[in-house]
């Protein structure tokens, strides 16, 4: 959507000169402000308050060293970061990204997206981001223990409880998890919930660890309903295999869809008769294993080099749940082409500004990631709630929670975009009911 209103036009350019080389934040901030436009007119007081100025600017960004020793002994340098991008609603909160391609721009846009997607979680959580362009795969368990232990040791100073509790992303599992909790405990000598994601013997939330991918199927579900349709008897495409893709597979195939496609950064498999998710765990939550494997399993099943071919299968809903603009124009003119009704984001910021339009031009339903993906910060922001009252919740009890939040999330985009006239257009109502909690705390707040 174009931007026309004269004063988010300037904003915008004062965002683009003072943040240049930044591509993927840019791209971030220039769908919010594109949605922003009715709300700007009705609510001068924000735009006096100079809410906007400030929501586009990180309170903090840290970057720092991380130097590590592999099994050979041989030293390696690191650069870490956290990007600690608005705190008004609550302590800073978002993952850290464990990924060769992590730079300031990347670590901007999720931080930015981080802000908005917490806010419409309903939950008390400000938005951060952190991550480090180490490259996890192919590491032994040492070397990842290693890594994260000197990660860690530069980031505890600026994190804790009650100000900032990273998370996992790309890159940071369990595994990962542990060895920083490990590390923070051990130099600071607190056991605190600094962290989400954590192991369940060591503070962690049953449904954590399916919470994304069950989220999106929760939210897209309410999508589907909202518009007379469902998941039942659906050929469903769903591009990583990582832990939101794994879970996102699950629920939905458990809602009655056929999930025929799923993939990694060199390739993807389709199976006509449906994934066989037992297989995907095993060779990639077990063995740590490429995508590719699955035809040990399946041998009739097909798998292709390179990960946008994906989107050239036919099929009634697309999952993107990889990494972000893994859809452009191109793939989403296909996806449309074949049928395709429904892209909903399991990853963050996975559709370029083409494709989005494309969707738009052959009215797609279409679920934005900071709503759709919600469901893992939101149990993240649980999973603080069980530490703090140092108690643990059942997983119905936390899979039950995660699921009205995310119809309450549905709810809430799709108020907003009938609210501003623009119905059915829920990347806008996620961004206007995202910003508008965000904005009357900061107004609340002050000039800080
Ligand atoms: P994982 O590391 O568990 O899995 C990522 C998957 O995406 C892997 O299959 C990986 O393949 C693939 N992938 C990563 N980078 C690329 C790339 N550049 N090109 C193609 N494929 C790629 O991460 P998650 O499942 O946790 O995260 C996936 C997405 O979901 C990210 O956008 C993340 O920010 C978002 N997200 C995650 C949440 C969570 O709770 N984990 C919460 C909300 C959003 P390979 O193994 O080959 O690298």
């Amino acid at each position: 959507m174009a931007i026309k209103n004269a004063y988010l036009l300037d904003l915008l350019q004062r965002v683009e000169k003072r943040n240049p080389n930044e591509p993927e934040f840019l791209q971030a901030v220039t769908e919010v402000l594109s949605t922003l436009e009715p709300v700007i007119e009705k609510r001068q007081d924000l735009v006096d308050a100079g809410v906007l100025e400030r929501i586009v600017e990180p309170e903090r960004q840290i970057t720092f060293r991380v130097p590590w020793v592999d099994d050979n002994g041989k030293m390696h340098v690191n650069r870490g970061y956290r990007v600690q991008f608005n705190s008004a609603i609550g302590p800073f909160k978002g993952g850290i990204r464990l990924h060769p391609s992590v730079c300031p721009s990347i670590m901007k846009f999720l931080g930015f997206e981080q802000v908005f997607k917490n806010s419409l979680t309903t939950l008390p959580m400000g938005g951060a981001k952190g991550g480090c362009d180490f490259d996890p795969k192919g590491k032994s368990d040492n070397e990842i223990m290693n890594f994260c232990q000197s990660f860690m040791t530069e980031l505890y100073r600026h994190i804790g409880a009650d100000c900032d509790v990273p998370a996992g992303d790309i890159g940071t599992g369990a595994r990962e998890i542990g060895y920083m909790f490990g590390q923070y405990k051990r130099i600071t000598g607190q056991y605190e919930g600094v962290l989400t994601g954590k192991g369940l013997t060591y503070g962690g939330s049953l449904a954590r660890k399916e919470a994304t991918g069950f989220g999106l199927c929760y939210f897209t579900n309410e999508m589907l309903k909202a518009n007379g349709t469902s998941f039942e008897g659906k050929t469903v495409l769903v591009s990583g295999s990582g832990n939101v893709a794994i879970y996102a597979c699950q629920k939905a195939t458990e809602y009655g869809a056929k999930v025929v496609a799923m993939s990694d950064s060199n390739g993807y498999i389709y199976d006509k008769d449906g994934i066989d998710l037992d297989a995907v765990k095993q060779i990639k939550e077990v063995e740590r294993k490429r995508i590719k494997e699955y035809l040990s399993y399946r041998p009739n099943a097909e798998y292709h080099e390179g990960c946008k071919g994906i989107w050239t299968i036919p099929c009634d809903i697309a999952l993107p749940c990889a990494t972000q603009n893994e859809i452009d124009g191109e793939s989403a003119a296909i996806l449309a082409k074949n049928g395709c009704k429904v892209v909903s984001e399991g990853a963050n910021m996975p559709s370029t500004p083409e494709a989005i339009e494309t969707y738009f031009a052959n009215n797609m339903l279409y679920g934005p990631a900071k709503a759709a993906n919600a469901g893992g910060v939101a149990t993240s922001g649980l999973e603080m709630s069980q530490n703090s009252l140092r108690l643990s919740w059942s997983f119905e009890e936390v899979d039950e929670k995660l699921h009205n939040i995310m119809i309450s999330i549905f709810n809430a985009c799709d108020k907003a975009s009938k609210e501003y006239g623009m119905e059915g257009n829920y990347m806008a109502g996620a961004n206007i009911a995202g910003f508008i909690k965000v904005a009357e705390a900061m107004k609340a707040q002050g000039n800080v």
